[in-house]
């Protein structure tokens, strides 16, 4: 059971605070694939006990950043994105994921 918030200034059409998932249109939550994006976060932030999350959700940003002086990119090439992204489609993904899924990504 998710916690939406709606938030219609939001920059971007959402974002996952576990256990909050901010939306900017109400009928987002309708988008079966913009959520399970949103969920797949929440179990990364989870698993990595929410603060550390958002500090190497940052570093790996960063780091992106330096590697490819493009904010689309750093953003689509951070490890945990590249997991959601990956996998959003896949309706039953979280049920087989498993844990630390993420670091796979991190030189995919
Ligand atoms: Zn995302």
């Amino acid at each position: 059971m998710e916690l939406f918030i709606i938030f219609p200034k939001l920059p971007v059409a959402a974002i996952a605070f576990y256990p909050f998932i901010l939306l900017k249109r109400k009928e987002y939550k309708e988008d079966k694939v913009l959520i399970n994006h949103e969920k797949i976060h929440h179990q990364q932030q989870l698993e990595l006990l929410l603060i550390p999350f958002y500090i190497l959700y940052l570093l790996n940003y960063t780091f992106n950043l330096l590697r490819f002086r493009s904010h689309k990119q750093a953003y689509l090439n951070i490890a945990f994105e590249k997991e959601a992204f990956a996998n959003e489609h896949d309706l039953f993904y979280l049920k087989i994921r498993k844990t630390f899924s993420s670091f796979r990504w991190l030189n995919a």
